[in-house]
């Protein structure tokens, strides 16, 4: 097999559904072996279903990945299973939001658990294969809220700023290797996660948007698509701010 037609493999969490899901149809679209990670296996089991059905390749991997332990040994029996592990998307996140005074531990705790400390036990796990084939590309998704902070959303801004420095730090330690590392920061999308925000919100956030409408999956999963990509070699250590000319910053 040429390097040209060897079928690169992604593991991708949170791929149930919202954005996870429009990054792991749009990567097998582009030919990918795609691996569906969250912890509701039927919605997982659809989405293979879906993919195979266009002709693409997937596999399910039920997993919750605020267990370290269990979402480490997935990514290594993914690698160890198809001999090859090329591009990670940390893109399971939660929100448990509410205003600095009233927070709990509890809130705090599980948002960093599940979003910033999940990205760095899969990029650890999945270093190694990557290393060995001298090829990997690693992307997180983070938040506008990590840019410029978010009323209410101590928890979730920090857990989405804090895998900016992890990115950059691992850009740096792995780059020779062949191994970029990105964020991809997305605005305001339309998913399960923003669409019980009030109607005069949802018309507040777009009077603040250049192109005046929330984003879709499909946009974040097109900037997760280029940044995977084999021709995005030279691209690392980079925030791609996806949100409609929201920050511009
Ligand atoms: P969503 O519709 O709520 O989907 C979240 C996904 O994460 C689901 O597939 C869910 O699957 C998975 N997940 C949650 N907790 C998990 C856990 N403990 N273990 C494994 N999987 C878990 O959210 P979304 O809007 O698509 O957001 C996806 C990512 O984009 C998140 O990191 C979010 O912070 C970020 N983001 C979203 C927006 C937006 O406006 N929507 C904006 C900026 C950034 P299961 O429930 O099946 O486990």
């Amino acid at each position: 097999m040429t390097e040209q037609s060897i079928q690169r493999v992604a593991f991708i969490t949170g791929a149930s559904r919202g954005i996870g899901r429009a990054i792991a149809e749009r990567l097998a679209a582009d030919g990918r072996h795609v691996v569906l990670a969250s912890r509701s296996e039927g919605p997982l089991n659809d989405l293979k279903s879906a993919i195979e059905q266009r002709g693409g390749s997937a596999s399910v991997c039920p997993v919750d990945v605020g267990d370290g332990a269990a979402l480490a040994g997935a990514i290594e029996s993914v690698a160890k299973e198809r001999g090859r592990l090329d591009i990670l998307v940390n893109n399971a996140g939660i929100t448990r939001d509410n205003l600095l005074l009233r927070m709990s531990d509890e809130e705090f705790d599980e948002v960093i658990r599940v979003n910033l400390r999940s990205a760095f036990v899969a990029c650890r796990a999945a270093a190694r294969p990557m290393m060995k084939g001298r090829f990997g590309r690693i992307v997180s998704i983070a938040s506008t809220s990590g840019l410029v902070g978010n009323a209410g959303q101590a928890n979730y801004a920090a857990s989405k700023a804090a895998l900016i420095g992890f990115t950059r730090t691992i850009a740096r330690e792995l780059g020779s290797k062949g191994v970029t590392a990105n964020v991809v920061a997305p605005g305001f999308v339309e998913t399960d996660m923003t669409k019980d925000l009030p109607e005069q919100v949802v018309a507040h956030i777009k009077g603040l948007l250049a192109v005046r409408d929330l984003g879709k999956p499909a946009d974040i999963a097109a900037a997760v698509a280029y940044a995977t990509s084999d021709e995005a070699g030279y691209l690392t250590g980079q925030v791609i701010t996806v949100d409609g000319g929201m920050t511009m910053c």
